[in-house]
Parts: C-alpha cells; structure tokens; sequence
C-alpha cells in the first residue's frame, strides 16, 4: 500500500509532545511492508537535519501567503521519505511549531494549518504531479483535519482517510471571518458540518469528513463519547462511533531502550540492573540532589498543564519528600506550575530537582535513574511516558484513564502487576497510590518482582501497526 502521512511534528525533526513520537515511529513499523511519506511543513532548519534534499514540486500560492512547494528528503540512514511543505511566509520563525517566543499562538496558525492540510488534500487527489498516489491518507490532529474538508469540498474520488485524535482538547477552533481565508465553501460551516459553537473546529473537520477516526487508546475512544472527556464533540463522537476505534500507541525500542540508549550514562537490562542504579548515584550527583541509592526516587516528565494533574502532586508530595523521597521533574508550560514546582524544591533542596524548557537527554535520563514515575493526569489519550518507564524498570504511578488504564496494571485479574493505579483525580487517591508505592519500595524481593514484571512488557510498535494495516486494508477494499 501507498501511505501518505500528514502531520505537524515528527520524531526527531520537531517535537513538542507524543505526537511526534508517533509520527516518527509509525510510518517506520508500517514501512516493512507498505510505501509510507511523511508529509509536514518545513519550519525553519528542518531542510538542513536532512540529506539528499531535492526539489519536488510548485504547488502554486492558492491563498496569497507565498508560493507553496514541496522538498523532499530523508534522514540520513533513515526508511522514510519526507514531504516537506516549503512556505518560508508561513513556517520560517522564531519559536516552536505552534507557539511564538513568548509563548503565545502564532497569530496566523489559521492560516499555516490550513494550507498544511490543503497541500495534504492536493497530493491526495492530484498524486500525478509526483507520480505516487497515496491509496491511504492518515492525518492526524487539528492541523491537519482541514485536509478531508478540502477533499470533500472539491468533491471528486479520492482515497479513503483516516484521521487520527492524539488529543481532544485542542480543537483548533477559529472564527468565521478566519474561515473565509480557507477557501473552503460557506455550506460546510454548519452544525452538521465543521461549525463548532458559532466558530470552526480544526478537529471537528477531521471527525465529520474523515472515513475513519481513531484515537490512541481504546479506553480514551470510548471516554471521549462522553460529556466529561469529550470537549464539546461527545455527542458527535457518539454519532459518529461506527467510525471510530482506538489503538495504542505503540513504543520505538530502538530510542527507548536502556540496554542501548545512547542518552544515558550505564546501560542495564532485566538480567544486569546494576546500570540502573549508577544511573541513580550519578543523576543525583549531576542535579545536587543528595545521593540516596537507598531512596525512592521518584521522576515527572510532562507538559506542564492542567490536564496533567500536576497540582495533585504539589498538594501530596510534602508528606513523602519529609519522609526521605526524591523527586526530579521535567517540564515545560504553564508559568504558574514552573513557580509552584520551582518553590517546592526551594523547600526541599536537595531532595527536589526542577527542570524546565525542552530536554530531551535528560527525559531518559530521568527514565533510566527513577524507581517511580509519576503521571497522575486528569486524562490523557494515549500517553508514552509511562509506556517509556516500563520498559526502563521504572514503576508508573498512574490515574486510571486512557492509556494509562489500557497499560499499567495494578490488581487486574490475569495481569501481572506493573504499576500503581488510582481511580479518582484526587489528592486522598492519589496519596494512597505512593503509600502503595512506597510500601513496595521497602520490600526489596516485592519491589524487584514488580521491576521485572514492568520490564517484560512489550508495547512494541508491531501490534499496533498490524491493527492501523487492517484498517486500512478495510477502507480500500
Ligand atoms: P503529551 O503528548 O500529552 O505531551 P505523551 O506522554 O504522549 O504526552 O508524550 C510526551 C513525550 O514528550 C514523551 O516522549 C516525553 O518524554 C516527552 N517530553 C515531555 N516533556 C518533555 C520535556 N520537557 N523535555 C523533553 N521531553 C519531554
């Protein structure tokens, strides 16, 4: 099969969270047996990360922001091909993909994502002009959910698309006059089509035009037919759910691995953990932290958002950092949670590290030198994480949601225990899962079964590439 990819981000060329992940390990797995491109903008640098770069071709300047092309390239050694959107009006700035440097969205994401979705829609229906037709278009999140609309508004046959919600929340809704510069007709803006409480949805586009809509976990597909986790679309989502699946996300063991990982210090595997411990020693040395192998320590690596339920772990951890544990964070976002985070370890300093920005050495170093992490979040779609720390030996302390109820374990019959789970985002749930936790840190023989029983799982990308192939394989046919 011909697979066109289109997306906003992709491991390793431009990350800001697991959809990057995704988008760079996915096309991989698919790739053993499919022709998979990857088509996403060409923010500033990205050409220069890329060897053999060579000219595709001139789309044309539909929308008055500069001429549009395609440049395509590949990683050196890398499977993929990349499709990279060249419009330095729109994709050459300071910043990240969505964010200004002060942190605000970039004024004109309207505009940029639409036409991302637009060049998508173009390829898809006019593959002549690069000699490849996709038979499968797999889009995925609000920057991209314009591109089934155009395809739809241009009404000619096209290949089927698939259309995949990393995250709900962001809907990327716009105002009726910012809908005007899309191109699209005035008869999709209606609640039956992409309208969106008097505005448009990015996302509701995606759902409503695609073929197929699936989320990254089973359990968060069915939480978002509901009013709690639906973000004003449940009840289309329930209208819609004939449509809609959900598969999880699956792990690229040749980043995330610590028996290989090139960003940490020791390696380690089940059968030799000493590395893990020196991995401890030596992060704690690197981050003043007092040295403690006898210690929980416990690792946050997140965005820094309310969806996260990070103010739950303020509230909590006092009671355990008094009784000796360590924390390390990583973080960016929210200023207020950097200031919290930053006081806490003012509080305790040398039994909390506070990291913020972008690091991506350190979040497996984290990985590689934590007892626990945590990852108490309110929801959360799929989320790598605590897929990343199983691996890595590194117990998870998770709220039952999503995907951290679709792959940590904890008193579920027929599963090894691999993790602490808690049902409700509360502070009382949540104290009792570390006290669990740190129960089962006192018991050497316990706490190591538990490390091993993490260590065996495998969330390897294979499962779920098999499940994305026959889906994809039922649209054609
Ligand atoms: P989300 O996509 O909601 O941010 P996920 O758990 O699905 O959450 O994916 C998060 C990804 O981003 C993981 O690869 C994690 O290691 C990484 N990550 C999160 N915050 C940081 C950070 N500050 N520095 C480096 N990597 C980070």
């Amino acid at each position: 099969m011909k697979i066109l990819f289109v997306a906003s981000e992709v491991y390793p060329l431009v990350k800001t969270g697991g959809l990057a992940d995704v988008v760079g390990a996915l096309p991989v797995a698919l790739s053993a047996t499919n022709d998979v491109k990857v088509l996403l903008p060409a923010y500033e640098g990205l050409m220069g990360m890329l060897s053999d770069c060579r000219a595709g071709p001139i789309l044309g300047n539909p929308f008055g922001y500069g001429e549009m092309r395609l440049v395509f390239g590949r990683l050196e050694g890398g499977s993929i091909e990349f499709w990279l959107l060249d419009c330095p009006n729109l994709f050459h700035r300071q910043g990240g993909p969505y964010l200004n440097e002060d942190g605000h969205d970039h004024a004109d994401n309207h505009r940029r994502f639409a036409a991302l979705s637009w060049a998508g829609a173009v390829v898809t229906q006019y593959g002549s002009l690069m000699n490849w037709r996709p038979d499968i278009v797999h889009a995925h999140d609000w920057q991209t959910g314009l591109l089934p609309a155009y395809l739809r508004a241009w009404s000619q046959r096209h290949p089927p698309v698939v259309y995949t919600i990393h995250n709900m929340q962001f809907t990327g809704a716009y105002t009726h006059d910012q809908y005007l510069e899309t191109g699209l007709p005035e008869s999709l803006f209606n609640m039956y089509g992409l309208e969106y409480y008097g505005r448009y949805s990015m996302l509701k586009a995606g759902i409503q035009y695609s073929d197929a809509v699936t989320t990254v976990s089973p359990t968060y597909a069915k939480e978002i037919q509901t009013p709690a986790y639906g973000c004003g679309l449940d009840a289309l989502m329930r209208d819609q759910k004939h449509k809609i699946s959900g598969i999880l996300n699956g792990v690229d063991y040749q980043v995330w691995n610590p028996a290989t990982d090139e960003l940490i210090d020791h390696h380690y595997c089940l059968r030799d953990m000493d590395g893990k411990a020196l991995n401890k020693q030596a992060l704690q040395k690197k981050l003043g932290l007092r040295i403690e192998p006898r210690k929980p320590l416990l690792g946050l690596i997140s965005r820094l958002s309310e969806q996260k339920g990070l103010d739950l772990v303020l509230q909590v951890l006092p009671d355990y950092l008094e009784q000796g544990a360590q924390l390390i964070l990583l973080g960016s976002g929210e200023k207020s949670l950097e200031s919290a985070f930053r006081a806490l370890s003012g509080r305790f300093p040398d039994q909390v590290s506070a990291n913020f920005g972008y690091n991506e050495p350190l979040a497996h170093q984290i990985q590689s030198a934590s007892d626990f992490l945590l990852v108490p979040s309110r929801f959360e779609p799929c989320g790598l994480t605590q897929l990343y720390a199983l691996k890595y030996g590194t117990l998870p302390i998770v709220r039952r949601t999503g995907g951290l109820a679709d792959s940590v374990w904890e008193d579920i019959s027929g599963r090894p225990q691999t993790g602490f789970v808690f049902n409700d985002a509360t502070v009382h749930e949540l104290w009792h899962a570390l006290q669990r936790a740190m129960g089962a840190y006192e018991n050497e023989r316990v706490f190591r079964q538990l490390r091993e029983q993490a260590m065996q799982q495998d969330f390897s990308w294979e499962s779920s590439a098999a499940q994305y192939t026959s889906l994809y394989k039922r649209l054609i046919t």
